[in-house]
């Protein structure tokens, strides 16, 4: 069957896309001294698409701390953004369906080789016999033969070619599934933010970064005001339209090395290396307005359900503090907002660590 020029067209450029992305991976490698070994690439091929926010946030902080990134920092990056320990009966199956392949190529290389061996002796006997061929009859015989071994040959080279080709397609599909499945357990699905377990593997590295580096690092914890009633008048599906439009002002209003997560239900949190309380404080501010000035309309219908608006708690990392501690001063925070009248962002005291609020326990639940 012909391809439709369209088609072949893409295909074209979806290479050429796939070849700059492939080579910008290598010089990344080389300019930041990765060793070169397949899953380095993997992750330097997938930075240089910009198919995966997160992992970028990731290097991104990585590259801006200054710092060397080690065999061990790659290492983890793996393990965060292509296996974990949810996926990895999975990835023992696909593990096991790798190593098939593998015999079987190598089955089929070494089938080809042996035929192609069989039809090399053919050819060198062919050979000898020519060095004194007796009459014109016995060279056309001889070149016929010879075209025979030449086709044969050429069929040979054909099958193992297709047969490459089966398996780069297998290996491809593989590797996307992996790739779906570390996605699916580091995303929350309804609002394609990073998850509780995103978050916290995010966290442990900005921490670790903040402590070496003396850089500063902030959290953002917000939670939408009377979001209870929202459902209750409108509907547990519009209150998910909600969750899912409060993501996207978050996203829109954090840059690059920032991470934002669902915390919990109606809960998100953000993660700003490099930044200081005071301007974290600032960013809260600016979602909050962003949130806050907008009357939430359906597309569709024209209907209106009037303004969401959501509380915020801002601390700062205090290094070589627990991260729980660092994260109960923003939800002590956020509760004083609550406090005080909503909608508002309140900052962390950096000395509260001890005294926990009493939602905290039972109101930020685990995914
Ligand atoms: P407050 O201002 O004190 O935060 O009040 P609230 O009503 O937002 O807080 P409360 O903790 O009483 O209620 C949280 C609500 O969030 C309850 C639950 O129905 C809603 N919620 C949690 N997760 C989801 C979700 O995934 N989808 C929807 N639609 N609602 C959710
Ligand atoms: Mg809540
Ligand atoms: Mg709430």
């Amino acid at each position: 069957m012909t391809a439709h020029p369209d088609q072949s067209n893409r295909d074209q450029a979806s290479e050429d896309q796939s070849q700059t992305y492939a080579s910008d991976a290598l010089r990344l490698m080389c300019k930041y001294h990765i060793e070169p070994t397949p899953q380095n690439y993997q992750i330097w091929y997938t930075y240089a698409s910009g198919r995966d926010p997160d992992l970028m946030a990731a290097l991104d902080m990585m590259i801006n701390s200054g710092r060397a990134i080690t065999e061990e920092h790659c290492a983890e990056i793996t393990e965060q953004f292509f296996f974990n320990e949810q996926t990895s009966k999975q990835v023992h199956q696909a593990s096991t369906r790798l190593q098939a392949l593998a015999n079987s190529l190598l089955s089929h290389v070494e089938q080809a080789g042996a035929e192609n061996s069989a039809a090399g002796e053919r050819v060198a006997t062919l050979s000898s016999s020519m060095t004194d061929p007796g009459r014109s009859d016995d060279v056309q015989h001889l070149a016929a033969s010879l075209m025979k071994e030449a086709k044969l040959i050429e069929n040979v080279v054909n099958n193992l070619q297709q047969n490459l080709g089966a398996h780069n397609n297998k290996l491809t599909e593989l590797r996307s599934t992996l790739v779906k499945m570390r996605r699916e357990a580091t995303t929350d699905p309804l609002t394609g933010l990073a998850n509780r377990r995103g978050f916290s593997k995010f966290l442990n590295r900005a921490a670790e970064i903040a402590q070496d580096s003396a850089k500063p690092l902030s959290l953002i914890l917000l939670d939408i005001d009377h979001f209870k009633m929202f459902n209750d008048t409108h509907g547990h599906r519009l209150g998910d339209e909600v969750l899912k439009t409060v993501a996207s002002r978050l996203r829109l209003n954090l840059k690059g090395q920032d991470l934002p997560a669902r915390y919990g239900g109606e809960e998100f949190i953000a993660i700003l290396p490099g930044t200081s309380l005071d301007d974290a404080v600032t960013v809260a501010e600016t979602i909050r307005r962003a949130l806050g000035d907008s009357n939430l309309v359906n597309k569709v219908t024209g209907d209106r359900y009037g303004r969401v608006t959501a509380s915020f708690g801002v601390s700062r990392y205090l290094p070589g503090e627990p991260l729980e501690d660092f994260i109960q001063r923003a939800d002590k925070a956020l509760y004083e907002a609550k406090k005080r009248g909503r909608n508002r962002v309140h900052r962390a005291d950096d000395n509260n660590a001890a005294h926990a609020s009493p939602r905290l326990s039972h109101d930020i639940a685990c995914d």
